[in-house]
């Protein structure tokens, strides 16, 4: 009975089915956001939806993530 609108659908619309794809530069602009809460043990794929996915497909990416992380993990 809600009348809501239906936002959680128009999202889905834009963002696509499943894990949206990003690109390396959308992904380089939130590794230090993923990486922030992967270290605080959150749930960084749901923080920063598609990067993870990102990641798989993407060495360079990837790379950068590890080197962040271990920056990042270093300093705590
Ligand atoms: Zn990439």
């Amino acid at each position: 009975m809600s009348e809501r609108p239906d936002l959680k659908n128009t999202l889905g619309r834009v963002l696509g089915p499943g894990a949206p794809e990003i690109g390396c530069d959308e992904c380089f602009a939130r590794l230090d956001e993923y990486v922030d809460v992967e270290l605080a043990g959150g749930d960084a794929d749901a923080a920063v939806p598609g990067l993870r996915a990102h990641l798989d497909g993407c060495p360079a990416c990837r790379e950068e993530h590890d080197s962040l992380r271990a920056l990042l993990d270093t300093h705590r």
